[in-house]
């Protein structure tokens, strides 16, 4: 590696990109005869101890659908909501009016649904020594579609990550998820760079790719196995297949 002169900061993308997910790492649940690594029996004994007459089965059911929902919700408007507004919703679904206390509920139940999900966040392997690598030669950032904040910053802080990152833009404190350029935007005025002297590195075609070229960055994609892109849209600017080929790059 040596220093890419075009670029002056390098913004990453967090899951799949520095921090892996691993669903064998939640709790292993038996679901209608099944075993299925999730958070919602965690977050079922919240709700349950609360109400009963609704067995883990139904509640599962309408666990999926109501994440579902809500993911498609923040697909189609670009925004972030709360992770607590999907139990809101999940109530809703199961038919449950708790009145006033349903944010209560519902805040109880996403903290749970995070304190589990937490349990499969590992650093990549080869993470650090990218960072260590690029750390001092280009001013670092990152920028991380998530519906809970203070996750990624314990998450962050846990792996020892806060000295690589001059500026951690989450879309739950922007509003705005990537591909939005707003959220973009928000990283260059923090860390008070133009667009171009930019480079994004992400693994989502649609989130990291299409939305840095919209805010006028360069984009690296790590292009992860059965990953497709739209054929006739924007182009990355270049193609990796795991996050140490930056440094053939940078
Ligand atoms: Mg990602």
């Amino acid at each position: 590696m040596g220093v890419n002169t075009k670029y002056s900061a390098v913004i990453f993308d967090l899951f799949d990109t520095i921090v892996d997910f691993h669903y064998s790492k939640l709790p292993l649940v038996t679901v209608n005869g099944t075993g299925v690594h999730t958070t919602g029996r965690a977050v079922y004994e919240v709700f349950s101890a609360q109400y009963n007459g609704v067995d883990f089965e139904r509640f599962y059911d309408v666990f999926k659908t109501s994440f579902e929902e809500f993911e498609e919700l923040k697909r189609s408007d670009q925004r972030e909501y709360p992770n607590m507004e999907r139990f809101v919703l999940l109530l809703k679904n199961l038919g449950i009016d708790p009145g006033r206390d349903s944010a209560e509920l519902a805040g109880r139940m996403s903290s749970a649904h995070m304190n589990t999900l937490r349990l499969g966040m590992e650093m990549g392997y080869q993470s650090r020594g990218v960072l260590d690598a690029l750390h001092g030669k280009y001013r670092l950032g990152l920028i991380s579609n998530f519906d809970h904040s203070p996750t990624i910053r314990s998450l962050i802080g846990d792996l020892n990550l806060t000295k690589y990152f001059e500026a951690v833009i989450i879309s739950a404190e922007t509003g705005w998820r990537k591909p939005r350029r707003e959220i973009f935007n928000k990283c260059l005025d923090q860390m008070d760079i133009e667009a171009a002297e930019a480079v994004f590195v992400g693994d989502n075609y649609e989130a990291d790719i299409v939305g840095a070229k919209s805010a006028g960055m360069d984009a690296i994609w790590i292009r992860k196995k059965g990953a497709t892109q739209d054929a006739d849209t924007t182009l990355p600017d270049h193609v990796i297949t795991s996050l140490p080929e930056i440094l053939e790059v940078l």
